[in-house]
């Protein structure tokens, strides 16, 4: 941090000005040189500590459930004995149903550390009982396993068995909604830290029960969100939270899914936002294009509905980001093939539409092999607006602090365009406009602050702790806290 502070107390007029003048005007080269001089002589651990403590605007593409790394499921898990729920989880595999089960299906058999709740494991028979154990039960190398078994933490493990075991594994983990809402203020608390403001993550209104099997509302999940919101620990973060509705685009039922998202979004407009949708797109069930009658007939109806949705996030060119900017998306979850579409690149110059980048994700799930792949910088400096998003930062083992990270070692991004994802995250979001100016304003004047703290020499003196995860240890050799 000593290099930080000498290197920016040189520069303190400027950094002032480049805050004010950030979007309103092309800072000068010399503006920016002192953020130029920073990165190019500063060690990664500096730079990390940097970017941790710069303030940051917030996170529009986040999955609740994928968002919880491995030791947080475990020990909210454990915790939830308050609310009657125990949880088992299958460590071993003794032959207990007959050959020919349907591996492909939800709940699979032959998957070790699939997690029940008590309830579903007195149902069980004497020989698949013995194949769990409680999760406090585990040893060291079965709780490590079981840790391992929910992050892509090792090599060659990708895009199958993130979107083919990792959900089927947490199984009824996911249904407890007291365990989902502690997981929601585990990130508010973890990415207030880092010094993001917002959150729009996905995080479903269905499917939740009680300890005793009794389902939960969605006006019931509603009114227990609100309530846990309101507790001190969340309010204490400082991130503002609003959601969205998901639906599984390739399951039958997709259509029924989007008719009750929207009635319920838009009855719930002060809480939830937009309806996304998810799922692999290399399941064709799933193609846009199969619900564009569907958002026609919803659009008869409601008004305050918002749209953002998975496409692009493939292999191969087609034309999925143009046909669901057809279905009237205004942003796109990941955008990876827009970089294949000469014509929609010119079209997408300057917005209005908004593409939410998930660097790490990417290259976990193997839609890049190496960063020098990735479109992202090309989005970024011809004017199609992007902003840095986690994905699924639990089961990647990383944070937001991680992405900007990435982004400026991979891609060398200036001050300016620092701010300019920030911004985009905030600008782009879909919270009313008020709150929205206002999220703006907090962010414009944390950053000045920031700017004049480091540029005065005192940033040191903030005494920042980073805190990181597996997947900056792995794949940047840079080690630090992990919480
Ligand atoms: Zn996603």
């Amino acid at each position: 941090m000593k290099r930080i502070a000498s290197s920016l107390k040189k520069i303190t007029a400027s950094a002032v000005l480049i805050c004010s003048t950030a979007m309103h005007a092309s800072s000068s080269y010399a503006d920016m040189d002192w953020f130029e001089k920073f990165k190019n002589t500063a060690s990664d651990k500096d730079l990390y500590t940097f970017l941790y403590a710069m303030p940051k605007g917030g996170d529009l593409h986040n999955h609740i459930s994928g968002a919880a790394r491995s030791e947080w499921w475990y020990d909210l898990a454990l915790d939830q004995s308050k609310n009657g729920y125990h949880y088992f989880t299958k460590t071993t595999i003794n032959n207990c149903v007959p050959y020919g089960s349907n591996e492909f299906a939800g709940s699979p058999y032959l998957l070790l550390f699939k997690t029940v709740t008590e309830r579903t494991y007195t149902t069980m028979s004497e020989c698949e009982q013995s194949e769990y154990k409680r999760l406090e039960d585990l040893n060291s190398e079965e709780k490590a396993a079981f840790l391992n078994a929910i992050r892509l933490n090792g090599k060659g493990e990708g895009r199958d068995e993130f979107f083919q075991t990792h959900w089927q594994r947490l199984y009824e983990l996911t249904d407890n909604p007291y365990l989902m809402l502690e997981i929601l203020v585990k990130n508010m608390q973890a990415f207030g830290a880092e010094g993001l403001i917002y959150m729009e993550p996905m995080m479903g209104s269905l499917g939740y029960q009680l300890a005793d099997g009794t389902e939960v509302s969605d006006e019931d999940f509603v009114a227990m969100i609100k309530a846990r919101l309101k507790q001190p620990d969340a309010k204490a973060t400082g991130v503002t939270v609003r959601l969205q509705e998901s639906i599984l685009r390739f399951v039958p039922s997709a259509e029924q899914q989007l008719i009750r998202d929207y009635k319920f979004v838009s009855a719930h407009s002060d809480l939830y936002l937009a309806v996304n949708m998810v799922g692999r797109e290399d399941n064709d069930k799933g193609h846009p294009m199969r619900f564009l009658q569907t958002l026609r007939e919803l659009r008869r109806t409601y008004t305050n509905v918002k749209l953002s949705i998975h496409a692009g996030e493939v292999d191969e060119p087609n034309s999925h980001i143009r046909d669901t900017l057809l279905l009237g998306a205004d942003r796109i979850g990941h955008g990876i093939n827009l970089i294949t579409d000469d014509e929609l690149m010119r079209e997408m110059r300057h917005g209005p539409y908004m593409v939410e980048i998930n660097l790490i994700s990417n290259l976990l799930l193997e839609y890049v092999d190496e960063y020098s792949q990735h479109p992202f910088p090309e989005y970024l400096r011809i004017g199609i607006p992007v902003a840095l998003s986690t994905d699924d930062r639990g089961m990647w083992d990383s944070n937001m602090t991680d992405e900007f990270f990435v982004a400026v070692k991979e891609f060398n991004l200036s001050w300016e365009e620092i701010k300019t994802l920030s911004l985009n995250s905030l600008k782009y979001s879909f919270v009313d406009d008020k709150t929205k100016a206002s999220l703006i304003k907090t962010y414009e004047e944390r950053i000045k602050h920031f700017e004049d703290t480091a540029a005065s020499g005192k940033l040191k003196k903030a005494n920042v702790t980073p805190v990181s995860y597996q997947f900056l240890c792995n794949y940047y050799s840079v080690c630090l806290v992990q919480e």
